[in-house]
């Protein structure tokens, strides 16, 4: 199947062809046609699916068919997305796979400045990716109205619900007119869900894509039973290269329950020298915004995140996904690995559940079909996480940690392999502990060594401001 077997038109193929896209995601393919045919869809798809694609592609044709002039202070296309980082996620495909079909895209968040959206929105738009408050904050301000909307899309509503949007929602729903196309995605489908859909949808189509058990089947999972108080030790050891885990440790998304969790998370292993940055609700969006660009550049290859930040967006290359707690909700530990293993490829996560998780990692299991890999913890660990470092010394002859297992520049460790073993380290293991990595040295493809940039130095500089609770993990 081809794009151009769906129906679309000539300036979208071409803005297709300029992406490198010639073949569609199975949501693409479902959902393309019957939209482009006018009706209605209930998409239930997870990031990562190619479902931004699957709405913007045929609602910019069903634009262009319209051909309906921009109304004032209104849009033809509303997209409302959860977060401010999906919805300018959106905005960029839509710019993108609009661009050649001249349409202008607007984008509104919160956050940023409600005069400067008044501004750009008075003369409107085709189409606008807005975030439901900011929304209706214009809206109520009379800077802007739904009158004009042909085609309106709900992204990952079931976010938007859990973020409170309810009555956002069902607001949003009285102000557009009732001739109007609607593609409502969620990735769950709880019983509000359903009624949302049957007050925004008519008749709908519906899509359902890689349901939770398939899209994990492409990851790797492991797991490490580890006590609260150890985790933070254990994530150090890892992303220093000191612990080998599998896989080449490239971009690591890592996620905490809370925002301070987070904070937290980063300030510790800022104190140690390893360089990460969080990303989560009290953050700026410039902030967030910026974390997000120095993960996706590489310049900062750690991102702590919260579920809610991190819902939607797409980074590709996350080579591993942490989850320091388990999320309490199964549906999320899927999102949540879900960030690895985009666009077909392979991806790891690793579990660290404490003994009060255990709970939710049986849940995990029950619900997903998750297969974990039980990994065993470092050689000595409790000894590291007490600080007086290993107990056994290393082999005769043997360096602690092997130069082979520290990961040269470009990842810049300024800090030698001898310096890790003074630091306490536990040896990373050297035979294979992964059935699925057989062959490979040290349990890694290729055999590449781990660990993330430790700044020289060390100590403090942690790129988090504020939020860094004294509580240890
Ligand atoms: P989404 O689920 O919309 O966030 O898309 C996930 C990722 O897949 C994004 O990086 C898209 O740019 C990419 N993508 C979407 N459709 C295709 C396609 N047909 N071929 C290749 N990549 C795609």
């Amino acid at each position: 199947m081809k794009f151009s077997d769906l129906g679309l038109s000539q300036p979208v193929l071409q803005a297709l062809e300029l992406k490198g896209y010639d073949t569609p995601t199975p949501i693409q393919e479902q959902a393309i046609p019957p939209v482009l045919a006018g009706r209605d869809l209930l998409g239930i798809a997870q990031t990562g699916t190619g479902k931004t694609a699957a709405f913007m592609l045929p609602g910019i044709d069903r634009l262009r068919e319209s051909e309906n002039r921009i109304p004032f202070k209104s849009c033809r296309m509303l997209v409302l997305a959860p977060t401010r980082e999906l919805a300018t996620q959106i905005a960029t495909s839509a710019k993108d796979y609009g661009a050649l079909a001249g349409l202008k895209v607007q984008v509104i968040v919160g956050g940023t400045s409600v005069n400067k959206d008044r501004n750009k929105l008075h003369r409107g738009t085709d189409i606008l990716i807005a975030t439901p408050g900011r929304l209706l904050d214009l809206i109520d301000q009379k800077a802007f109205n739904l009158s004009g909307v042909e085609v309106l899309i709900l992204d990952e509503a079931d976010q938007m619900l859990d973020l409170g949007f309810i009555h956002a929602l069902k607001r949003i729903n009285q102000l557009v007119p009732k001739e109007r196309q609607t593609l409502f995605f969620s990735a769950t489908m709880p019983k509000q869900i359903k009624d949302l859909v049957s007050g925004y949808c008519n008749n709908p189509v519906q899509v359902s894509v890689t349901p939770a058990a398939t899209t994990a089947e492409r990851i790797e999972q492991y797991l490490f039973m580890v006590q609260q108080d150890e985790k933070q030790s254990l994530l150090e050891l890892i992303l220093s290269g000191r612990h080998t885990v599998p896989g080449d440790l490239e971009r690591v998304l890592i996620f905490t329950r809370t925002k301070h969790g987070a904070d937290r998370v980063v300030k510790k292993l800022g104190q140690k020298g390893i360089d990460a940055n969080a990303i989560h609700g009290n953050k700026s969006q410039p902030q967030r915004q910026r974390a997000l660009d120095e993960f996706r550049r590489g310049k900062v290859n750690i991102l702590i995140a919260t579920d809610v930040a991190a819902r939607g967006i797409d980074i590709p290359g996350v080579s591993h996904v942490i989850n320091y707690e388990l999320p309490n909700v199964p549906e999320q530990y899927v999102h949540r690995i879900g960030r690895t293993a985009r666009a077909g490829k392979d991806g790891i996560a690793m579990a660290f559940c404490a003994e009060d998780e255990r709970a939710y990692l049986k849940d995990i299991q029950r619900n997903t079909d998750a297969e974990l890999e039980r990994l065993d913890l470092p050689e000595n660990f409790r000894a590291v996480v007490e600080g007086v470092g290993p107990t056994k010394p290393a082999p005769r002859g043997q360096t602690r940690v092997s130069t082979k297992k520290v990961r040269p520049k470009p990842f810049g460790s300024k800090k030698s392999a001898a310096d890790g073993a003074k630091d306490g380290a536990a040896r990373p293991k050297p035979k294979n502990k992964h059935p699925s990595r057989k062959g490979k040295p040290g349990g890694k493809p290729g055999g590449r060594p781990g660990g993330f940039k430790r700044r020289s130095g060390g100590g403090g500089g942690s790129r988090s401001k504020g939020g860094g609770g004294p509580r240890s993990a």
